[in-house]
C-alpha cells in the first residue's frame, strides 16, 4: 500500500499525524497515528484510505521518531462511498536518529517547575532553564518521556529530617501567593530552641540568605522529587539511562537544611530509593560542591559520594567540599571531594573525572547516580570554569562507559543560551558511551 500510494500521481495525498489515543498499557505509552490519502476515482467518490498504526512507546511528536515495532493492522469498511483501510505501514518522517526503544533515555520533566519562580533580579534559578534544555534535547530522538508518579512523603523523610520537611510544608502553605520569606536569623548556637514564628524559623533550617521560601516551594520541590523517583523506578524497570529534568535543584539540601536554590535533595532521595537494590555511586559534576549528599550519606559505606567542584576557598557553599572530608565511621573513605582551582578547562576537568571514575570502578556499584550541573560551562554566571559543548560530550561519554544503570538528576547551570546545547552534548556522549563502546 505504501508503494501504491507513493507511485500514484493522481492521488491527492495528505498525511495527517494525529495523536489519536494515548493510554497506558503495561506502563507503556501507546500512540495511534493515522495517515490518509484521498483519491478522486472514476466513480467520483472520494476513496479515503486510512492507514493506522500503533506504535509502542515510541512516538515523540516533536522529533518525528516512530517505532518500527508492534504494529497493529486493521481493515474497516464504513460505507459505499468511503472506504477506510487501516493497515500496517511503516512511514518515518525523517527522524533525527533511529534509536531502538530499549536504548532510549527515560525522561521525566517536572511539569510543575514553573510555579516556583522567584522574580527578583539576579535570581538565576529560573523556569527558562528547563525550557532551554528541553528544546534542545527533544529533537535528538534519544529520549522517551514519561509522566511522573506521585510518591509518598516518606521517601523525602528517608533522607531529610521529619521536622524540617514538616516545617517546609507548613510554612509554604501559610504564605500568601506573593509573599516570600528570606531567612535572616540563623539560630545555630541553640539548636534546641527553634524560633516559634514560622517565617523567622526559616534560618534555623537554611544555610544562606538567598534561597527564599514562598507558597510554591513545597509543591514544586515535591514534584521534582516525584520525577527523580519515577526516573529511578525506570532504572529498576530496566532502562539503562534515565534523566530527571527538574528544578528547583537539590544537591545543596542537607539532612535538615535547605539553601543554594535547593530545598529537597532529589538525587539523594533517588539514591536512597535505589540503595535498597544495590550499591550506589553518586557522582556530582556541578560546579558547586554537593554538600547535601555528602552530609546525608557521610556515615554510609553503601552509597559512595563523589563531588568535583570549585574549591570552597572561593566557591559556594564555602564551608564544605574540602579534600580531607572523607566520611565518618562506616562511611570513612566513601566520600571523595575533588576541589579544583578557579580556572579549569575541558582537559583539566577530564583528568579530575578520570580520578573519580577510577574510584567508582573500584567501588563496583550497582547503580550510578549523576548530579548533573551544567554551571561548569564557560560563561555561566555562577561559575569560573570554561567547559564547552564538546567537553560535556566527552564527560558524558566517559560516564556512560562505566557500563552501569545510570540515573541523571538535573542540578545547576544558569546560562540559558548554552544550557540546552551543553545538555544535548552531554546526553549524546552519555548515550554513545553506554551503547556504542
Ligand atoms: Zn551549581
Amino acid at each position: 500500500m505504501q508503494n501504491d500510494c507513493a507511485s500514484s500521481r493522481d492521488t491527492v495525498r495528505c498525511l495527517l499525524l494525529i495523536r489519536l489515543m494515548r493510554r497506558r498499557l503495561n506502563q507503556e505509552r501507546i500512540t495511534l497515528l493515522i495517515y490518509f490519502s484521498m483519491t478522486w476515482d472514476k466513480t467520483y467518490h472520494w476513496n479515503v484510505i486510512l492507514l493506522v498504526k500503533s506504535y509502542e512507546q515510541f512516538w515523540n511528536g516533536n522529533t518525528g521518531m516512530y517505532a518500527r515495532q508492534n504494529i497493529s493492522t486493521w481493515w474497516l469498511s464504513r460505507s459505499k462511498t468511503i472506504r477506510y483501510s487501516l493497515e500496517s505501514l511503516d512511514i518515518r518522517r525523517s527522524p533525527a536518529r533511529y534509536i531502538p526503544a530499549d536504548q532510549r533515555i527515560a525522561l521525566l520533566v517536572n511539569d510543575k517547575h514553573a510555579i516556583h519562580h522567584v522574580q527578583e533580579q539576579g535570581y538565576v534559578e529560573a523556569p527558562v532553564r528547563i525550557d532551554s534544555i528541553l528544546t534542545e534535547i527533544e529533537g535528538t530522538g534519544l529520549f522517551q518521556r514519561f509522566v511522573p508518579h506521585r510518591f509518598s512523603e516518606k521517601h523525602i523523610k528517608s533522607v531529610h529530617d521529619s521536622k524540617f520537611v514538616n516545617y517546609l510544608k507548613k510554612v509554604c502553605a501559610r504564605l500568601e501567593p506573593t509573599e516570600s520569606v528570606y531567612p535572616y536569623v540563623f539560630p545555630l548556637r541553640n539548636v534546641a530552641r527553634p524560633p516559634t514564628e514560622l517565617p523567622i524559623r526559616a534560618g534555623y533550617y537554611c544555610i544562606d540568605t538567598f534561597t527564599p521560601l514562598n507558597r510554591n516551594v513545597y509543591p514544586a520541590a515535591k514534584r521534582a522529587v516525584d520525577c527523580a523517583l519515577t526516573a529511578a523506578e525506570k532504572i529498576l524497570e530496566g532502562y539503562r539511562l534515565a534523566y530527571a529534568l527538574i528544578r528547583p535543584p537539590g544537591h545543596h539540601a542537607e539532612h535538615r537544611a535547605f539553601g543554594g536554590f535547593c530545598y529537597f535533595n532529589s538525587a539523594a532521595i533517588a539514591a536512597e530509593y535505589l540503595s535498597k537494590h544495590g550499591k550506589i555511586a553518586l557522582v556530582d559534576i556541578d560546579y558547586h560542591h554537593g554538600n547535601g549528599q555528602q552530609n546525608i550519606f557521610y556515615e554510609r559505606s553503601d552509597v559512595l559520594t563523589i563531588s568535583i567542584h570549585g574549591n570552597p576557598h572561593f566557591a559556594f557553599p564555602y564551608f564544605s567540599g574540602f579534600k580531607d572530608e572523607k566520611g565518618l565511621g562506616a562511611g570513612k573513605n566513601y566520600n571523595m571531594n575533588i576541589p579544583l582551582p578557579e580556572n579549569v578547562d575541558g582537559e583539566r576537568y577530564h583528568r579530575a573525572l578520570e580520578i573519580a571514575m577510577k574510584r567508582v570502578a573500584r567501588f563496583r556499584p550497582d547503580f550510578l547516580v549523576i548530579a548533573l550541573g551544567l554551571d561548569t560551562a564557560k560563561s555561566d554566571p555562577t561559575g569560573t570554569w570554561s567547559l564547552e559543548a564538546e567537553d560535556f560530550e566527552a564527560n558524558g561519554q566517559m560516564l556512560g562507559s562505566l557500563n552501569l544503570p545510570t540515573l541523571v538528576i538535573q542540578e545547576g547551570g544558569y546560562d540559558s543560551h548554552v544550557l540546552g546545547i551543553n545538555a544535548r552534548h552531554f546526553f549524546a556522549g552519555l548515550w554513545s558511551g553506554a551503547f556504542k563502546d
